[in-house]
């Protein structure tokens, strides 16, 4: 089973975020939302997903000026950012682009293309998603065979472990929390303490580090783990 990709809706209309929720759900996404704009700046802060739908005109903080905090933020710099606006003038396009954007949709939209839009940007955000193997400095992870390797030597990892190594590889730098993870890579029904995540993160380190070698999962106090992005640039 492969994760699903994360989509935060941030808009103040709550029909269109049901409406858009509901489609994305059915398409296989986990959906989270804001209806305010300091909200969801907090929440980017906590958790950052694999895209942001991002409506124009919002309560707290627009989506513009939030867009530009989070080109700022090397965690959020990357991040797909679909900008929604009922305002359709060239220069307000232009704008939203130079803003930092991604992509630009004018409401009314329908949502099919909407769909079409976010797939396409994650296609390109995430190549990593779509690639048989996930090639990290010295790690290697090998979709097709279940296999890892670390330089020369194949590493044996379990079930649990290969799934939270292939999930952190796809995204190298994005810190998660435990909640996330267990979301993620255990799923959404598994009723399991969190500690387990950690348990896990253990045997995960013991099994692909051996004594001096650089640890590539990182541990982020008060927050969760990530994959370390610098560990493909100095292993
Ligand atoms: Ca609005």
């Amino acid at each position: 089973m492969s994760v699903k990709p994360r989509v935060l809706i941030v808009e103040d209309e709550e029909p269109l975020t049901l409406l858009l929720r509901y489609n994305l759900e059915a398409e296989g996404y986990a959906v989270d939302s804001a209806a305010r704009g300091d909200d969801a700046e907090i929440m980017l802060r906590e958790q950052v997903p694999d895209l942001v739908i991002l409506d124009w005109m919002l309560p707290g903080l627009s989506g513009i000026e939030l867009c530009r905090r989070l080109r700022l933020r090397p965690e959020t710099q990357g991040l797909p950012v679909i900008l929604l606006t009922a305002r359709g003038e060239e220069s307000e396009r232009v704008r939203g682009l130079a803003t930092g954007a991604d992509d630009y949709v004018v409401k009314p939209f329908s949502v099919p293309e909407l769909l079409a839009r976010v797939r396409a940007l994650l296609r390109r955000a995430s190549p990593n998603r779509l690639a048989t193997s996930l090639e990290l400095g010295d790690l290697l992870l090998d979709r097709g065979s279940h296999r890892v390797r670390r330089g020369n030597r194949e590493l044996h990892l379990g079930p649990t472990e290969f799934k939270l190594l292939e999930f952190l590889m796809e995204r190298p730098g994005r810190v998660f929390t435990r909640g996330q993870l267990l979301d993620s890579v255990w799923g959404m029904d598994a009723e399991i303490d969190e500690r387990t995540v950690d348990v896990h993160v253990g045997r995960l380190r013991k099994a692909v580090n051996k004594p001096r070698e650089r640890d590539p999962i990182r541990t982020v106090r008060g927050a969760g783990y990530s994959f370390d992005e610098n560990f493909s640039r100095r292993a």
